[in-house]
């Protein structure tokens, strides 16, 4: 089995829902994104995917997230915007994009800071 991963940072606040009528403070994280892909048998080059495809997906991917307010864009008006939600959208959304018969999208990881992170498997 082979896997490869890169990672992306983007600058966001966000503020949690918290229970009914209470939330956090409105603050920000430098949120580093790491994407795991996952095969058997590598292509014809000798590679999972080649990174610079990765990467492209998983920055247009995030990109609109981009020094904003998380909870003012879909999906995050509606679902609170913790690490661990965002591992699990990045990992579908990029799974759509980069899945096929020989690789798959298996984890992502969010780290809000060196010390805190969440991972989504698929
Ligand atoms: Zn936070």
């Amino acid at each position: 089995m082979y896997e490869i991963s890169q990672e992306t940072v983007i600058a966001a606040a966000h503020q949690l829902r918290l229970a009914p009528g209470e939330g956090e403070r409105l603050h920000g994280h430098n949120w580093r994104i790491k994407a795991v892909i996952r095969c058997e048998q590598l292509d014809s080059r000798g590679m999972v995917l080649d990174f610079n495809d990765l990467g492209r997906e998983l920055r247009a991917f995030v990109e609109p997230w981009e020094h904003v307010f998380l909870n003012e864009l879909e999906p995050w008006n509606d679902v609170n915007p913790t690490a661990e939600n965002i591992a699990r959208v990045v990992a579908e959304e990029l799974g759509k994009k980069l899945d096929d018969a020989r690789v798959r999208v298996v984890r992502v990881e969010v780290w809000e800071t060196d010390t805190c992170g969440a991972t989504f498997y698929r």
